[in-house]
C-alpha cells in the first residue's frame, strides 16, 4: 500500500527541524530513517501530513568520546555504529548495532530514531539502559537532558513532546574490569527478536562488583532484572549463581504470546540466553576478546 500524501519539508538544524514540529501542531512527524516510520505510514497506521527530514542536517551523526562518555549523534546509523572502533571500547554496544535487522535496515535505521521509537521489540533501549545513559532533547524551548530510564514511560512512549527531537545519546564508559553482552534470540535476520538480554558487569578480585540487566522483548518496556542482579552482586560467578539469577530472570519477564512464540517459551529463551551473556560478559570483563552474535532459530 502507498502511504497518504504528505508535505516533504527539509530542516537545516535539529532546532529548526523542532521549531517546524511545534508550528505543525501534531500534524508533522520527523524523519530519520523511516525504518520504524515508512513502513507505518505505508500500512496507514502513521499518517502524518508533513514529514520534517532530518537527514540534510550538519554534524547530526556521529560518535565521539568526551571524557569518559561516548556521544552518539542522532542520526547515526546503527552501521556506523557497527563499524566503529570506538565503540569497541563498550562491546555491548557493537553487539546490538551489529545484530539489528540486516544491512540494509542498519544502513538506514539511527540509534535516535530507535530512542524516540521506544519500540518494545527494539534492541537499543535494552541495551542502553544497562550503561548510565543520558538522552539530549532539543526544541524551539531549549534542550535538556533525561536519563534513559526516565526517558522510555512505556511501549512507544517517551516524555517527548510533539515539538522536541532527541538531539545527542551519551553513554558513560564502563569503569576497568567492566564487560558486557547483548544477546538476542530471532528467527531469522530481518525480523525482530524473540527475546533478548543485555548484562553489563564489572568484576573485582573474581567477584562481581556490580551487574545491571535488562530483559529485550518480553515487557511493554524493557524490564530491568533486580532480582537477578541482587545474585550476583558481591558473588564469585559459579553455575550455581548463574542458574539463580537466570531463574530470576525468567521470573521478571512478562512477554505475551504472538508469532514468535508462546509466553512460556520466550521465558525459558530468557533464562537461557542470560547465562549464556553472564558467561560473555564475565569473559571481557577479565580482557578477553569475546565476539558473540545472535542465536537464529
Ligand atoms: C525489516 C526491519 C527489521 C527491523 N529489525 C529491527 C531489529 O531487529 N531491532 C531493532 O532495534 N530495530 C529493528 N528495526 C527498526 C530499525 O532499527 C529502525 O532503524 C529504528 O526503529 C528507528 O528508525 P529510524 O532511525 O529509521 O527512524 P524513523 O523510522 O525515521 O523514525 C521513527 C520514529 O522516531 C521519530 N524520530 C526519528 N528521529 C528522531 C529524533 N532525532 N528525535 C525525535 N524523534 C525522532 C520519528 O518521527 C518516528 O516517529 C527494523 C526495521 C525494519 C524495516
Amino acid at each position: 500500500m502507498f502511504p497518504r500524501s504528505f508535505m516533504y519539508p527539509r530542516a537545516s538544524s535539529l532546532r529548526e527541524a523542532a521549531t517546524m514540529l511545534g508550528q505543525l501542531g501534531g500534524e508533522g512527524r520527523a524523519l530519520a530513517g523511516g525504518q520504524s516510520l515508512i513502513p507505518l505510514m505505508k500500512l496507514r497506521f502513521a499518517n502524518p501530513a508533513h514529514l520534517v527530514d532530518l537527514n540534510f542536517i550538519q554534524d547530526t551523526s556521529y560518535i565521539r568520546v568526551e571524557g569518559d562518555v561516548l556521544r552518539f549523534g542522532p542520526m547515526t546509523r546503527h552501521a556506523e555504529i557497527e563499524n566503529s572502533e570506538t565503540v569497541m571500547r563498550v562491546p555491548i554496544v557493537h553487539d546490538c548495532a551489529a545484530g539489528i535487522a540486516d544491512v540494509q535496515v542498519r544502513n538506514r535505521g539511527t540509534i535516535g530514531g530507535s530512542v524516540a521509537e521506544a519500540d518494545p521489540s527494539g534492541d537499543w533501549a535494552t541495551t542502553l539502559l544497562t550503561l548510565n545513559t543520558e538522552v539530549r532533547c532539543i526544541s524551539a524551548r531549549g534542550e535538556r537532558t533525561v536519563p534513559l530510564q526516565n526517558f522510555i514511560t512505556d511501549a512507544y512512549t517517551t516524555v517527548l513532546a510533539s515539538d522536541e527531537l532527541v538531539s545527542e545519546i551519551g553513554v558513560k564508559v564502563p569503569p576497568k574490569n567492566s564487560g558486557g553482552c547483548y544477546l538476542a534470540f530471532k528467527r531469522c535476520a530481518p525480523v525482530y527478536a524473540s527475546a533478548a538480554v543485555a548484562v553489563q558487569l564489572t568484576m573485582e578480585d573474581g567477584h562481581c562488583r556490580d551487574a545491571a540487566i535488562y530483559l529485550g522483548c518480553v515487557g511493554l518496556t524493557p524490564v530491568k532484572a533486580a532480582a537477578a542482579e541482587g545474585e550476583l552482586r558481591g558473588q564469585s560467578l559459579t553455575p550455581e549463581k548463574i542458574s539463580r539469577a537466570a531463574d530470576a530472570a525468567r521470573s521478571a519477564a512478562d512477554p505475551q504470546p504472538d508469532m514468535r512464540g508462546s509466553a512460556d517459551y520466550k521465558c525459558a529463551l530468557v533464562a537461557g540466553l542470560l547465562k549464556r551473556a553472564i558467561d560473555v560478559a564475565a569473559r571481557r570483563a577479565r580482557g578477553e576478546p569475546v565476539e558473540v552474535s545472535h542465536i537464529y532459530a
